[in-house]
This record gives C-alpha cells, sequence and structure tokens, in this order.
C-alpha cells in the first residue's frame, strides 16, 4: 500500500508519497514567498491552487507510480491558516472520491514529530518542534504526545522572520540572522521570558527591533539568537529531566540552525542521551510527513469520513489520541 499526502497549512504545498514500510518515494514542494510583507493566507491559498496540478504530476514522476496505485489520501486538517487548509482539504476530498480511497486528515504537529522519529530511529524522545506557524516541547505519555511547554504569543520562526523584515532582509529571515550572528559575540541585552514551562516571543521582538540602530545588526542577532534559543532549550531540559526520556529530537524549519543544534545537543550530553535532528528535507513542511502519519494511524483502524473532513485551524497535538502506544520501558 502507498499512500499520497498532502500539506498545505501554510506557506508550504507539499507533495508525498510514502509505502507501508516508511520509504519515501516522493517529496516535491512550492514555497509561497510574499513580495512584500508577511504571508497573507488567502494569497498563499491561491499559489497552492495554481501550483497543484503540476506538483501532482511531479510527485508521481518522481516515485515511479501510477495514480491507480495509491491505495490512501491522507492531508494536512490542521492547525494553520484557513484559506489554505481548505483548499488542500477541498483537493483530498475530491482525489479521495475520485478514486474511490479512503481519507486521512493527519495533525500536522503530529507529523512533524512521526517523520522525525521515523527517520532519525528515536523510539521515544522529547520533541522539540520550532517553525514559522509552531513552538512547542511535547513527549508521549499515556497515548498522547502531551506538549509540556509552548508559546503563549508567537511562533519562534514567525518571530525571527519579523525581525527580520523589520530590519530590512528578505522572507524567511531564520537564515540571514544565522549567518550574521556567527560574525559577533557581543550580547546586547533582551528580555528573557519563560513562564513556567511556557515561553513568549513578542515583547523579545519588540524590545529587538527597538533596539535596531543601523550598525549593531549582528550582534543583534547573536543576541536574540542567544537569547531566543536558551529560552527552548530551558523548557527543553526540564521536560526532559521530569520525564526521563532518552532522546531529544529536533524539528521544524528552525531546526535547520546550527547555534540551536548545539544547544540541545549539549543539554543531550549532560544528560547522557541521544541527540537527533530531521534532515534538512523533512524538517520544513512537507508532504512525506503526512502521507506517513496517514499510513500510520490507517494501519491502526483510523480513517476520516468525507463529512468529518471538515478542517480545523486550531488542532492541538494533544487532542491527538495516538493509537500506536510506545511500550512502557521500551529502551532506545
Ligand atoms: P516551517 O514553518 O517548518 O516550514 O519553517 C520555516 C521557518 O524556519 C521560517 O520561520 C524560517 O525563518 C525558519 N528557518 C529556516 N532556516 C532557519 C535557520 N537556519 N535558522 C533559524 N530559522 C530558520
Ligand atoms: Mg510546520
Amino acid at each position: 500500500m502507498i499512500c499520497l499526502g498532502i500539506e498545505g497549512t501554510a506557506h508550504t504545498l507539499g507533495i508525498g508519497i510514502v509505502s507501508e514500510d516508511g520509504t519515501v518515494l516522493a517529496n516535491v514542494r512550492e514555497v509561497f514567498v510574499p513580495e512584500t510583507g508577511g504571508i497573507h493566507p488567502r494569497e498563499a491559498a491561491e499559489f497552492h491552487a495554481k501550483k497543484i496540478s503540476n506538483l501532482l504530476a511531479r510527485a508521481l514522476k518522481q516515485s515511479g507510480q501510477d495514480l491507480k496505485n495509491v491505495g490512501l489520501i491522507a492531508f494536512s486538517q490542521g492547525p494553520g491558516l484557513p484559506p489554505c487548509l481548505r483548499g488542500t482539504a477541498v483537493l483530498a476530498r475530491s482525489l479521495a472520491l475520485d478514486l474511490r480511497l479512503p481519507l486521512i486528515g493527519v495533525n500536522h504537529c503530529l507529523a512533524h514529530v512521526e517523520i522525525g522519529r521515523l527517520v532519525s530511529g528515536a523510539k521515544d524522545p522529547i520533541t522539540l518542534y520550532v517553525s514559522g506557524g509552531n513552538t512547542l516541547v511535547a513527549g508521549h505519555a499515556e497515548g498522547r504526545y502531551r506538549i509540556f511547554g509552548e508559546t503563549l504569543d508567537i511562533p519562534i520562526g514567525n518571530m525571527l522572520d519579523v525581525f527580520a523584515r523589520k530590519v530590512g532582509f528578505g522572507h524567511p529571515g531564520g537564515p540571514k540572522i544565522e549567518k550574521l550572528a556567527a560574525k559577533s559575540s557581543t550580547y546586547l541585552h533582551l528580555p528573557y521570558v519563560v513562564k513556567g514551562m511556557d515561553l513568549s516571543y513578542s515583547g523579545l521582538l519588540t524590545a529587538a527591533v527597538n533596539k535596531f540602530n543601523g550598525e549593531n545588526l549582528e550582534s543583534l542577532c547573536f543576541s536574540l539568537q542567544e537569547v531566543a534559543f536558551s529560552m527552548l532549550a530551558e523548557v527543553t531540559e526540564r521536560a526532559l529531566a521530569h520525564t526521563e526520556k532518552k532522546s531529544i529530537l529536533l524539528t521544524g524549519g528552525v531546526a535547520a540552525n546550527h547555534r540551536l543544534q548545539e544547544m540541545l545537543e549539549s543539554i543531550a550530553n549532560d544528560h547522557g542521551v541521544s541527540f537527533h535532528v530531521v534532515s534538512r528535507k523533512l524538517a520544513g513542511d512537507n508532504g512525506a510527513m503526512i502521507a506517513w502519519t496517514g499510513l500510520r494511524l490507517f494501519q491502526h483502524g483510523i480513517t476520516t469520513p468525507i463529512e468529518h473532513s471538515h478542517v480545523d485551524s486550531k488542532w492541538r497535538l494533544d487532542d491527538v489520541e495516538i493509537p500506536w502506544r510506545i511500550n512502557e520501558g521500551e529502551s532506545e
């Protein structure tokens, strides 16, 4: 059985084709980049609609499969930007009805965790999922991924992108900030906001933008990364110590950042646990993660009838029941 997965929660339209043993047969994507400003949800949805047929053809070509060999259609049902989610859902429903295939709606955050587990081999990690739209620390307990900490306001990737835009960089900002940060080690004071196990990034963003004077950009990028990533590291470390899990998994678009990887690796070393980062290809939003998670759910008897396939822009990871329970005591 092979599954075709469609990702379309925000900027990225992705199609992945994955087989039951976890082989990624195809993984292609188109990323909407606004000419100015942030992502306008409707414009992103229109971009997806324009790109979809060509992308589907590319995915099939890459996989060497025919559409008639596909046995399951999976799609990102939430969380995300409503116009993008709705467009993706319409496409997934049409394909499923047309091909008379079962349909399965997948939680986008769950898919990031599952593809990370698949490719890293980490069985039961504490996962730090950091992207343009999400910031959370999660770990499995009693049939669900429990969220130990999350942002109370904006996601870290969004914070980096908005800062970048305000100081004159294009989108996405994260890679540019990383490059400039590496050129400085001068720390400028910025607010560090961890509340219990949760994080807040909007005050840090405002403070960093207000500190910009046209000349201190390298030090500002360095300081912004140090503060923002230390906050993530603190919460991840506390979740690790509390759960006594044996591995840390870093996933999402911001996982590409070397300084963040270095901080988490050092925590993993301090605690004698393993550290895993999802490969770059599978770190950002992609269709393969949706296909793989769809397959796993389907293998456990779950499908989404058309009448229950409405999207949920605020669907939380900890609302999803995970039918594949990791055996208690299973060692890494
Ligand atoms: P995603 O939403 O998972 O597709 O990831 C996109 C986000 O990752 C954007 O906010 C980017 O700015 C961010 N990003 C990509 N590469 C890096 C990097 N090297 N350092 C920090 N953030 C990054
Ligand atoms: Mg994502």
